[in-house]
């Protein structure tokens, strides 16, 4: 699937089979999950995508030519040499490429990526279960990283990602507060069924104070709401590549020592030690699949947070050989 300029929907395309230089993989795409950011791109909130594009970067495929699973992230690709990349920031690359933005992603049948920045899979995930741990998990895990080791933590925006976050948290013994979209009374019961031991609505104000909060939700308004949340010396780490502008708000609320930060991409650490810790959560991941020419509608479907858990992309190939395995997948919500 194809994006021809932002603000226009994907077109179903007959591209060549990729051809991979050298240190690079062939894929075959068995799945591939359908991020925020996707629809940041698709919408052109981020502005410069390399056209025509393949989006996607939670990519599960095999490589072609070997008995291999892989699992293909954001982080598609770094010089390995500026400051950032000797610091171990590599996440902050100058001159990062990544998936399903400066290259080809997923959203395909078949891709290719640099081997050094794909990663071996946990056995005992089905494809599509799977999928989502790419990124709405392992930027999630860096996210939940930055809160340190704070007990009660405040999850804004209920989606991909805090589904995911949630288990992780509440395996390390940390106590969790949910908070949706105002009315959202679903996506409340969903984060209550997972271990969230309260759920509310943004706009309300959880029953006691918090340690530090995640903002997922791509609303910059949020943050004074989430400051105002915190307790002196909490943390809010806001989550998204882009949110709305951030209001203005009183010096009070950061005063305390308070602090504000923002998690950029991710690390090829972040994914080995995520991917090493979901099996022993175990995290289990709730998605709704669609085939591969259903990006668009799964794409609508996630802007209208109409998806609780992940959307998860599956060409239609695939699809066919896996209707058999199916039965021990989570059920469509
Ligand atoms: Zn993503
Ligand atoms: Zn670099």
């Amino acid at each position: 699937m194809l994006l021809d300029a932002p603000g226009k929907p994907l077109r179903p395309a007959e591209l060549p089979e990729p051809e991979p230089s050298s240190g690079e993989l062939l894929l075959r795409v068995r799945a591939c999950a359908v991020c925020r950011t996707d629809l940041h791109i698709v919408d052109g909130e981020l502005t410069r995508p390399k056209l025509p594009l393949v989006p996607g970067h939670m990519i599960v495929a095999d490589v072609v030519g070997e008995e291999r699973r892989v699992g293909v992230p954001w982080l598609g690709w770094t010089d390995g040499e500026c400051a950032y990349c000797v610091a171990d920031l590599e996440n902050l690359c100058d001159r990062a490429q990544f998936t399903g933005y400066d290259r080809d992603g997923g959203f395909a049948e078949y891709a290719v990526a640099d081997e050094r920045f794909c990663f071996a899979l946990p056995e005992g995930y089905a494809d599509l279960e799977v999928a989502p741990l790419l990124c709405s998990g392992l930027i999630g895990y860096r996210a939940l990283r930055f809160t340190g080791d704070a007990p009660r933590l405040g999850l804004y925006g209920f989606g991909a990602s805090a589904h995911i976050i949630v288990q992780v948290a509440l395996h390390q013994g940390r106590r969790v507060f949910a908070f949706t979209r105002p009315g959202d009374t679903e996506g409340q019961e969903f984060a209550r069924e997972l271990g969230a031991e309260w759920a509310g609505g943004s706009d309300q104000s959880p029953p006691e104070e918090l340690d530090a909060a995640i903002i997922f939700a791509p609303v910059g308004a949020l943050v004074p709401t989430a400051l105002r949340a915190v307790r002196k010396a909490g943390t809010v780490v806001c989550a998204g590549i882009h949110m709305s502008d951030i209001p203005a708000f009183p010096y009070e609320l950061l005063w305390g020592e308070r602090v504000v930060r923002s998690v950029a991409n991710l690390t090829r650490r972040d994914g080995e030690e995520f991917l090493a810790l979901a099996p022993r959560v175990p995290v289990r991941t709730q998605i709704r699949s669609f085939a591969l020419e259903e990006a668009n509608e799964a794409i609508d479907h996630l802007r209208r947070g109409e998806v609780h858990g992940s959307a998860v992309l599956q060409p239609t190939v695939v699809e066919q050989l896996d209707r058999d395995l199916r039965m021990h997948l989570p059920p469509d919500p």
